[in-house]
């Protein structure tokens, strides 16, 4: 059986009978950039992440590169985040000309651990991005009792966790800024590139609308030189007709999550994810660990079953780090999970014989694998 680790087909396929009349009005219309659709998105955006104000940009990377821009971040200072984040993070720090300092995950969530956070704080540190990896909420209370009195902001990379709530809050609306992806295979995406901050404040929300739009306030004047980075209304069009399905395609990955841990947990070579009960993981990603994934991948793939690898090279490790001071062996729960990291597919379009195919594929590679390992 075929399960792939996206089915942008079957979503689509569902969706086409709001989504396609929908582009097709936006088509014969004449509003192609920062029209009503775009509005209307961010309105819509914010009342669902309980913020105030939500900005759409050209990518979950510009979210995080204007909400540092529009905090004044800049050269000389430092932004503390997690050494195992996707790349886009490290990148977006660098890009302002901050310091990006990492600290390893808690190894259990693999979420920021706050108290190495705490132990990173200098005097030169700005502001802190907690990433919500694969859909789970880093500990944001500790966070702001660590950052509010030392006066430094935060600002959420949210981009793997919308719709991911604890005690009814969601991603996005703890920090000062919430920055948000809308990549193709993020749990709300478009067809193409595209994000969103969000914020309560009215004076952040004006400047970040000026920021994606070359500095540019009212037609002809240009208050700062920045980059061209706008949600178009195509993809605004997308995002609405998908939005109101979100929390139910969340409520399906959590689902997912939980056969996984009933058909897997009894075997001891595999590592799963934990399932928080307290909070709504939104499970962007399942990442089980293992030892000898690639095998194991393979032996997947031959079945048709894709798996993904999330992120063999930890930014500290990549080339376009090389100016960061860090080295091989400095983050090492970070590389250990670089190693050993395998993601189960999770898209919510996955059906129930999808998952068992995966669970059972699983399970004959453990048992014949754990069979050659006595013999060997
Ligand atoms: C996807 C992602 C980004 C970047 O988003 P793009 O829209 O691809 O630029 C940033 N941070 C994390 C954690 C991500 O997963």
């Amino acid at each position: 059986m075929r399960v792939p680790s996206k089915d942008y087909g079957r979503q689509y396929a569902a969706l086409w009978s709001e989504l396609g009349p929908a582009i097709e009005r936006a088509l014969h219309g004449d509003e192609p950039i920062l029209g009503a659709a775009t509005s209307s998105f961010e309105t819509e955006f914010a009342d669902f992440v309980g913020s105030r104000f939500a900005v759409g940009v050209g990518s979950g990377t510009d979210a995080l590169i204007l909400s540092l821009r529009a905090l004044g971040v800049g050269a000389g200072d430092e932004v503390i985040t997690a050494a195992n984040t996707f790349m886009a993070t490290v990148t977006a720090i660098a890009t302002v000309g901050a310091h990006p300092v990492l600290v390893e995950p808690d190894p259990t969530s693999l979420c920021l651990d706050m108290a190495r956070v705490e132990g990173a704080i200098s005097s030169r540190t700005r502001a802190v991005i907690p990433v919500h990896l694969y859909g789970r909420l880093c500990d944001m209370q500790a966070l702001h009792e660590i950052c509010a009195e030392r006066d430094i902001d935060v600002v959420e990379d949210a981009a793997q966790a919308h719709g991911a709530r604890i005690g009814g809050q969601c991603a996005g609306a703890f920090g000062r800024l919430g920055a948000f992806s809308f990549h193709p295979s993020k749990n709300l995406g478009c067809f193409g590139d595209g994000g969103a901050i969000t914020t309560n404040d009215c004076t952040l929300a004006e400047d970040l609308r000026q920021l994606r739009n070359l500095g540019k306030r009212g037609k002809h004047k240009f208050l700062h030189i920045a980059p061209n980075s706008k949600l178009d209304t195509i993809q605004a069009v997308i995002l609405r007709c998908k939005l109101p399905y979100l929390d139910a395609w969340n409520a399906r990955r959590r689902e997912i999550a939980r056969l996984y841990h009933e058909g897997l947990s009894e075997l001891s070579a595999i590592e799963l994810p934990e399932l928080p009960r307290d909070e709504e993981h939104v499970f962007h990603l399942f990442a089980i660990h293992v030892d000898r994934r690639e095998e194991l991948c393979d032996h997947l793939s031959r079945q048709g079953i894709r798996g993904g690898l999330h992120y063999p090279i930890p930014p500290h490790l990549q080339q376009a780090s090389r100016s960061l001071p860090y080295r091989p062996g400095d983050f090492p729960i970070t590389e250990r999970c670089a190693e050993r990291e395998l993601s189960l597919p999770i898209s919510p379009e996955l059906d129930d014989d999808q998952i068992a195919a995966v669970i059972d594929a699983i399970r004959v590679w453990c048992t014949s694998s754990s069979a050659s390992s006595v013999t060997a």
